[in-house]
């Protein structure tokens, strides 16, 4: 068992279709993958069942930006029903917000003398724009020395050319997944600049509004965060989940399926476990909103 339950495609910041994404996901021996786009599921609606081999179950997720005291909290939606209209109306919404974001940095590089933003995001295949492409952008014009950099000095809360968008809230993130028949997850809980009495008031108020797992295993997170997020998920009575937050084969420290595995007292809390989990999967049918 290899689930890998977050990850992203060109749909929203990733660097690869969903082709090549299933295809790497085979590679790598992953046996459930979830495509989590930011604020979208275009790429299910771009998913040729022959993509998906024999021997990799394939789940349909989101994960969506909330606000949560000021802060940018991430909500995966696990095995949703991406027909579901109460999500794809929140999710549209969300999609004007980073749009909206979007113009208003480009307003603020024209006035430093950059133009073309808009124009180079025209030419992406994504439907849910994000700062990743922007930092891209900065890149590209030699303008930002790494991504890091473009989020350090350029994106980054205080950054020059930052905008703000007012995510909808937790409450309305987790009620669209649970009403499109989804398991809410709270996204790598120690990626938050918030304080340790913060996060267990954000993970209790996560589970109080319906949410009921948490990422206990992601890239990057040494033993001591693995078994304090273990601790975290037991003692909240949620269910423990699994993901890279792949983005692209560039970071190769985020590769699909690069994480610890979920420690043993987590064993009979592991998400596959959850009684809504879908039996068996590969049952991601191609959906298509627009009648295509
Ligand atoms: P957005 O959802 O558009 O506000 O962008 C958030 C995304 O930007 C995250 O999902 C990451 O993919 C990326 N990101 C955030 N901080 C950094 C960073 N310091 N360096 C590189 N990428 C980042
Ligand atoms: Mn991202
Ligand atoms: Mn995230
Ligand atoms: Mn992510």
């Amino acid at each position: 068992m290899l689930a890998d339950l977050h990850a992203h495609t060109w749909y929203s910041d990733g660097a690869l279709p969903p082709q090549a994404l299933l295809k790497r996901a085979a590679q790598r021996g992953l046996t459930h993958l979830a495509i989590t786009d930011h604020d979208t599921t275009a790429a299910f609606e771009n998913i040729d069942p022959a993509w998906i081999a024999p021997e990799l179950q394939l789940l349909a997720g989101v994960e969506i930006s909330t606000l949560w005291e000021r802060q940018e909290i991430h909500i995966v939606g696990l095995a949703i029903d991406c027909t579901n209209m109460t999500l794809q109306g929140l999710l549209q919404a969300q999609q004007q917000l980073r749009r909206e974001r979007a113009a208003a940095m480009d307003m603020r590089l024209q006035k430093a003398g950059i133009c073309g933003l808009m124009d180079y995001l025209a030419t992406l295949p994504c439907t849910a724009v994000g700062r990743n492409h922007v930092a891209q952008f900065l890149l590209d014009r030699g303008i930002a020395r790494s991504k890091e950099h473009a989020f350090r000095n350029f994106l980054g809360d205080k950054g020059r050319y930052a905008a703000s968008a007012r995510w909808c809230s937790i409450v309305e993130a987790v009620k669209a997944i649970r009403a499109a028949g989804g398991i809410a997850i709270l996204a790598h809980p120690n990626r938050y600049r918030i304080s340790n009495p913060a996060l267990r008031r954000l993970v209790s108020e996560f589970a109080a509004a319906g949410g009921e797992g948490l990422e206990v295993s992601y890239s990057n997170l040494d033993a001591d965060s693995l078994d304090h997020l273990a601790s975290l998920c037991l003692s909240n009575d949620l269910w423990a989940s699994t993901g890279s937050d792949f983005h692209s084969p560039d970071n190769h420290w985020m590769d699909l399926g690069k994480f610890r595995q979920l420690p043993a007292r987590c064993a009979d809390r592991a998400i596959w476990l959850h009684p809504d989990w879908p039996g068996c999967m590969s049952a991601v049918k191609p959906v298509s909103l627009n009648g295509a």
